[in-house]
Order: structure tokens, then C-alpha cells, then sequence
């Protein structure tokens, strides 16, 4: 069952403004974008830094308005929520930043961060709130001792397991996870990767996983959409996404994940050029000023995400007639150095960690 479902939904900044007040130029940072995401689920949102991926998590939070389309979380719009019931969506959906420092009141203690959204959304009695804020610290690996501590006190691994406890208070149904881990070192990214997963199946969590780093995200989505300028341009189950991507541009970015074995760098093609200004994007196919497969077509027509030979979606109009790169192949394995990581972590994640 689908907790989330997103129609055409689109986001228009404002770029210019005449003297009058009135827009002269406009940005589409989210362009007509639709997907589901099921109870349970991990979908992953991948692209190049700008191509809209922030923006569709907060307008999925309804942190910013959307200029058109609809985002339904179990059947209700977020769009016309108002008063009791836009309180109620921030306690249901929750959001985990990259910066694990700036979510942080430097002025307020560990325990008192944490028990805010607890006596904001009035989840339990005050008496109580001491021994949930201990339980939510031992459920992300830290010390029932760190309550009375400072986040400056703390590594950026420790408090980024703050952050996400604090998102646990409210007992949300959906996590948007804003490139959680890319400000962490890698073996980190591991230990605070593995206690999300630990999370997801010890609560049920569906998150929305927001990344530019593709190895990341093999690990941890159940699925991926890949973003450019605004529009999703491929969407599929991750193996599907990582070993027969359908799009150009998620077969760049795949070819680009660092390989282990100095040898294979040799045939990597990594994307080349700079992504297009979003305030004058190309015509028809945004890709197709940087794309090796570009013919006429794809300047004038705008490819629709459709799916084509039983595979996962993609928006191209020569999907069906793309060879697959010698090297793909061997850029889609996974990084055994990542992989030992991540078995080492997963065996010790539920331990406490000091700092
Ligand atoms: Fe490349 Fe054309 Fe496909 Fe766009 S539609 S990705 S430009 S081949």
C-alpha cells in the first residue's frame, strides 16, 4: 500500500522581478514530477547538486508551497492542510538534515532537544518525558547520560544520532532524509547508514532518501529515482537502476561511482560538462546538450517517463536502442571496501556509543 503519492507536481521560483513587481524570469526547480513511495519503503532521490532534489523534499513536507500538482501522504492532499491538521504532518513526516550541527540549539541540552517535539506535539505526560528522551537516545546507540550534555560535545556521527532520535520523538510514519551522511567521515556514514536501516525495520519507517552519492545509495534504497533539472528521468528497483539503467544520464552517473580496482578507472566515463543554468534550461530533453546519444528529436520533443519492454521507466526517446557501456558493469559493483564497513558496523550499531 502507498503511503505517499506524488502527481505532477511542479515548484516556480521567482528569479527577476520588473520594477512593478511582476516576474520577469522564473526557475522550474521540480517540473511536473510523479511517483509513489510504499509503506516500508526506501526510495532514493539521486542527481547533481541543483537539480531539484531539496526543493521536492520540502514541498513534500509542505515546507515551501507547490506552484502546481498534488502530494497525498495515505490519501489526504498536504496541500490543503491547515491548523490542527498541518501540526498533525509535522509530527507524521519528519526531516534529517545534512548538517547535523546547524539542527541543533547550541543553547539547549541534548535531553531538552530531544524532548521539545515531544511536548510540542503533547506525545507524552512531562513526568515521562526524562525516560522516553533516555529510551530515544538508546534506540540510536548513545548513552541514557547524554541528555545532559551539549551538541558541541559530541562528533558529527554522535550527532547526527541526535538528530535522528530527536526525529524518532514524534513517531513519524515518513523520515526525508536530506543527504544525511555526506557531511560524516566514511566510517561513519556507515554506523549512522546502518542504524537507519536498524530503525526502518525496528518501526516500520518509510524514508525518502535525498543523495548525490550513488554508492550510498545502493546500499540503503529499495528504489531510485534519478533527478535532472527539475524532472525525474528514470525511476526503477535500485538493482534494476544500478545494472540496466534505461536514461544516459543515470548511466553517467553510475560510470562515475569510484572504482576499488585502480585498473578499471581507465574505462570510466564520468559525466562530462557543467549542468545547464535551471533559469534557461535546454529545450525538449534537458539533457540533450550533454548527452553522446542526441539526435534531432530529442532538442524539440520532451521524452516522457514511460516504461518500454517490460523495464523500469526512464524519459528517452532511444531507451530501447542504447548499447550498455563495456564499463558499466564493472561500475555498478559494490565497493567491497564499503561493503566490509557496513558488515562491520551492522554487527555492532545497536551498541552505545561514547564519545
Ligand atoms: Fe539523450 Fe535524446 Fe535520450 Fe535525451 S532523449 S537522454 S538527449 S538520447
Amino acid at each position: 500500500m502507498n503511503l505517499l503519492k506524488v502527481e505532477n507536481l511542479s515548484k516556480e521560483f521567482v528569479a527577476e522581478r520588473t520594477i512593478f513587481g511582476r516576474p520577469l524570469k522564473t526557475v522550474r526547480a521540480v517540473d511536473d514530477v510523479s511517483f509513489e513511495i510504499a509503506r516500508g519503503e526506501t526510495l532514493a532521490l539521486v542527481g547533481e547538486s541543483g537539480c531539484g532534489k531539496s526543493t521536492l523534499g520540502r514541498l513534500i513536507m509542505r515546507l515551501i508551497e507547490p506552484s502546481d500538482g498534488t502530494a497525498e501522504l495515505s490519501g489526504e492532499d498536504i496541500s490543503t492542510l491547515s491548523g490542527k491538521a498541518l501540526l498533525s504532518l509535522r509530527k507524521r513526516v519528519q526531516l534529517v538534515f545534512q548538517d547535523p550541527f546547524s539542527s541543533l540549539n547550541p543553547r539547549m541540552t541534548v535531553g531538552q532537544a530531544i524532548a521539545e517535539p515531544l511536548m510540542l506535539h503533547d506525545i507524552v505526560p512531562a513526568a515521562e518525558r526524562p525516560a522516553r528522551v533516555r529510551e530515544l537516545l538508546s534506540a540510536v546507540g548513545l548513552s541514557p547520560q547524554h541528555m545532559h550534555r551539549y551538541p558541541h560535545e559530541f562528533s558529527g556521527g554522535q550527532r547526527q544520532r541526535i538528530v535522528i532520535a530527536r526525529a524518532l520523538a514524534s513517531q513519524p510514519e515518513f523520515v526525508v532524509c536530506d543527504e544525511p551522511v555526506s557531511a560524516l567521515d566514511v566510517s561513519i556514514r556507515s554506523q549512522v547508514l546502518n542504524l537507519l536501516a536498524d530503525l526502518q525495520k525496528k518501526f516500520g519507517f518509510t524514508y525518502l532518501f535525498i543523495s548525490h552519492d550513488l554508492s550510498v545509495v545502493r546500499h540503503i534504497a529499495d528504489r531510485v529515482a534519478v533527478m535532472y533539472l527539475g524532472r525525474i528521468v528514470e525511476i526503477g528497483d535500485t538493482e534494476d537502476v544500478f545494472v540496466r539503467p534505461r536514461h544516459p544520464y543515470s548511466r553517467a552517473l553510475i560510470a562515475s561511482i569510484p572504482q576499488p580496482d585502480p585498473a578499471g578507472r581507465d574505462n570510466m566515463r564520468p559525466l562530462e560538462g557543467d549542468m545547464p543554468s535551471p533559469l534557461n534550461p535546454p529545450s525538449g530533453c534537458h539533457f540533450h546538450t550533454r548527452c553522446a546519444f542526441a539526435q534531432e528529436l530529442c532538442k524539440q520533443d520532451r521524452p516522457a517517463l514511460v516504461s518500454s519492454s517490460g523495464r523500469q521507466p526512464a524519459a528517452c526517446h532511444f531507451q530501447d536502442e542504447l548499447p550498455l557501456p563495456d564499463d558499466l558493469a564493472a561500475a555498478a559493483q559494490v565497493d567491497p571496501r564499503l561493503e566490509r564497513l557496513f558488515a562491520a558496523f551492522r554487527a555492532g550499531s545497536s551498541k552505545a556509543i561514547e564519545p
